[in-house]
């Protein structure tokens, strides 16, 4: 049977990290090539609404999923991040901006770490403009990032053979870039 159904479409502001996320975890990736540019140490938060039809992580979807985020962890992946050779930090689940305790306290610590030494990306279901009237912790954590891959995965517009992307409604975007112009300004090393 072909899948009708649409991802979930909230108002602004109506989910909030504070009233779902449990802090959970559904994996950590060290030293991966597939999630953005150069290696990367990914990690997977739990927990995500939208409900797309063929969600790449459909057990990533439940805010039980995995386990705890610990203060273990969080060090474990400074640590690895202190490689020479790991370019930066990866955010995707679920979704990081319904995971905002865990996704801020983290993109912090790196920053004070690493400086601007180790890029962020991270994963959203929620598109930039629907960012833009969001609450202040997305808001806070979209101004931590470096590039923001935006947008449900949409079945009728599935594409493998796109850059880092399911489907071809979703962009890269230079965060920085898109934050000071005003306008979401595209990863200029996009390629397809
Ligand atoms: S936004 Fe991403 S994680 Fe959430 S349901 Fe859609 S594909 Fe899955």
């Amino acid at each position: 049977m072909v899948e009708t159904r649409l991802p979930r479409n909230p108002k602004s502001k109506e989910w909030l990290a504070k009233d779902h996320s449990l802090q959970y975890i559904a994996d950590y990736k060290p030293f991966n090539f597939v999630d953005g540019e150069g290696v990367r140490c990914s990690l997977y938060v739990s927990g995500c609404l939208f409900n797309c039809p063929g969600c790449y992580n459909k057990a990533a979807q439940n805010f039980h999923y995995g386990q705890p985020y610990t203060q273990d962890l969080e060090d474990k992946i400074i640590e690895d991040l202190s490689q020479s050779y790991v370019q930066g930090l990866t955010l995707l689940g679920g979704e990081p901006f319904l995971n905002t305790q865990v996704c801020l306290k983290l993109v912090k610590r790196v920053r004070k770490e690493f400086g601007h030494e180790k890029d962020i990306w991270s994963w959203s279901g929620y598109t930039w403009e629907e960012l833009m009237k969001e609450s202040s912790d997305k808001l806070e954590l979209l101004h931590y990032l470096d590039i923001l891959v935006d947008g449900r995965f949409l079945l009728a517009k599935k594409d493998l053979t796109l850059q880092f992307r399911g489907s071809s409604n979703q962009r890269i975007i230079d965060v920085p870039q898109s934050l000071q112009t005003g306008k979401v300004a595209i990863w200029d090393k996009l390629v397809h």
